[in-house]
């Protein structure tokens, strides 16, 4: 399938330049260029649902294809969590978020963590494609790094042993849970 235009159903500006760096082929048109504003209220459970939740809402609205990302950072002594609530786990944006990442693991020695990203690409038509991605790493005692955005300071990765706070863009995007999700939607489409 050729697409020449997609509108990108976030206002994470992180992700949206991770997505032109990936889906260079394409016009990518971030939701706010259109004036849409709107908070879509995430009522999914899983990154899948939330991803198809965004990209619809976009598509129907504006007649053209969209794409959404749903991620998050998911932390095995923590059962998973953040997971899905990883934008809202302390409800004090992404430093609140860290700082409260950091005080759950203060006494925890086993610190596996993993990113998933799940994206939609909706079509106007009510077609539906799905990527899914992790990158594997583990939550490090402090912030290191001033790159990227989220919890990406406090996440060493396997991959490229150093933490995404550390790491350029381009370094991030070859092994990224959203480059992993992207890669595996465009093999569907
Ligand atoms: P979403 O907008 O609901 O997908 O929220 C994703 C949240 O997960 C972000 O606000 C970040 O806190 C976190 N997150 C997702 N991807 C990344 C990443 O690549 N780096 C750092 N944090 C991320």
């Amino acid at each position: 399938m050729i697409l020449d235009k997609i509108i990108v159903a976030s206002s994470n500006k992180g992700k949206i330049s991770e997505i032109k760096a990936i889906f260079h082929e394409a016009e990518i048109i971030p939701m706010s260029e259109l004036g849409f504003d709107e908070e879509i209220e995430e009522t999914g459970e899983t990154f899948k649902e939330n991803a198809k939740i965004k990209a619809y809402a976009i598509a129907e609205k504006y007649s053209l294809p969209a794409l959404a990302d749903d991620s998050g950072l998911c932390v095995e002594a923590l059962g998973g969590a953040p997971g899905v609530y990883s934008a809202r786990f302390s409800g004090e944006g992404d430093a609140g978020n860290r700082k409260l990442l950091l005080k759950r693991m203060e006494h925890i020695t086993k610190r596996r963590a993993y990113f998933e990203s799940a994206v939609c690409l909706c079509m106007p038509d009510g077609r539906t494609y799905f990527g899914e991605g992790r990158t594997y790493g583990r939550i490090l005692q402090e912030e290191i790094g001033e790159n990227g955005f989220g919890y990406d300071c406090l996440f060493y990765s396997d991959d490229l042993k150093k933490s995404f706070g550390a790491a350029s863009e381009d370094e991030k995007n070859s092994v990224s849970h959203r480059y992993r999700a992207l890669t595996d939607l465009m093999k569907k489409i």
